[in-house]
């Protein structure tokens, strides 16, 4: 009906123009500023974006440097983690400035597409490691899943990739015993104890880990474990950033990054 049409539109307006008031007024309280270098008015200057995608321009495979990656899979990763690259996974993770979100995922989805030819042909799942439950009780969301989803949201996914969250922490009471249950240190909570992780994705299925920084390498070896156990096929890993330099660049081509249809614009 024209009224009942007319009221709506009328509290459309409304809603729209309290939500403008509340952004203002959130931008006063917490004004937005370059993650990086702390310019105000923007989530990344124009300067360091700029830095930030010629970090992440030419991926490299990282599993060299993995120490306990157990046994070895192939993992591409979008950049070092240093530098802008660094400082912008950080404060997505620690201070929950998702406005990084389109710069990050720009930045994962060039390392997925420089992965993506040595992958079989066919359907291949992305699956983010999950966030420990510890770390989403205090940051509330999954910051490999949601760069992820930002991804495919906005189509720039490897032609035959999807989303999957293929697979789950573990209850800490149903950890298997052994080295899971004894006190671990700083270190020790790094290296993710076997048996921490379930998978869910479907037997049979082919799957690439995905995950935000490659240290020691043993969570993406438990993860490729868990996938394994559950009977999916895992044909690689890729990662947001590297903790040791590049071993083996994936192109011999030294010269400057140039634009093309596996590198997406910060
Ligand atoms: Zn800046």
């Amino acid at each position: 009906m024209p009224a009942t049409r007319s009221t709506a539109r009328a509290l459309d307006r409304a809603a729209a123009l309290v939500l403008e008031r509340l952004a203002e007024a959130a931008e006063v309280l917490l004004p937005v500023e370059c993650a990086v270098c702390r310019a105000p008015g923007t989530a990344l200057c124009r300067a360091c974006r700029l830095l930030l995608r010629r970090s992440c321009a030419r991926p490299f495979e990282a599993s060299s440097a993995a120490t306990l990656l157990e046994p070895p899979l192939p993992v591409v990763a979008a950049g070092r983690y240093a530098h802008g690259l660094a400082t912008c996974l950080l404060a997505l993770k620690s201070a929950g400035r998702t406005d990084l979100v389109p710069v990050l995922a720009a930045c994962l989805a060039t390392a997925l597409h420089a992965a993506a030819p040595d992958w079989p042909p066919g359907p291949v799942l992305l699956v983010p490691v999950p966030t420990s439950p510890a770390a989403l009780r205090r940051r509330w969301f999954d910051p490999v899943r949601l760069l992820l989803e930002d991804c495919a949201r906005r189509g720039v996914l490897p032609a035959g990739a999807v989303v999957s969250r293929g697979l789950r922490h573990r209850a800490t009471g149903t950890l298997p015993p052994g080295p899971a249950q004894k006190r671990l240190g700083t270190a020790g909570r790094r290296t993710r104890p076997s048996g921490s992780m379930r998978a869910t994705a479907a037997p049979g299925a082919r799957c690439v880990v995905v995950d935000d920084v490659l240290t020691t390498g043993a969570t993406l070896g438990e993860a490729a474990r868990a996938l394994r156990a559950g009977g999916a096929e895992v044909v690689g890993a890729v990662v947001l950033a590297a903790v040791r330099p590049p071993a083996v660049p994936l192109t011999a081509d030294s010269g400057p990054a140039r634009e093309g249809p596996g590198v997406h614009p910060v």
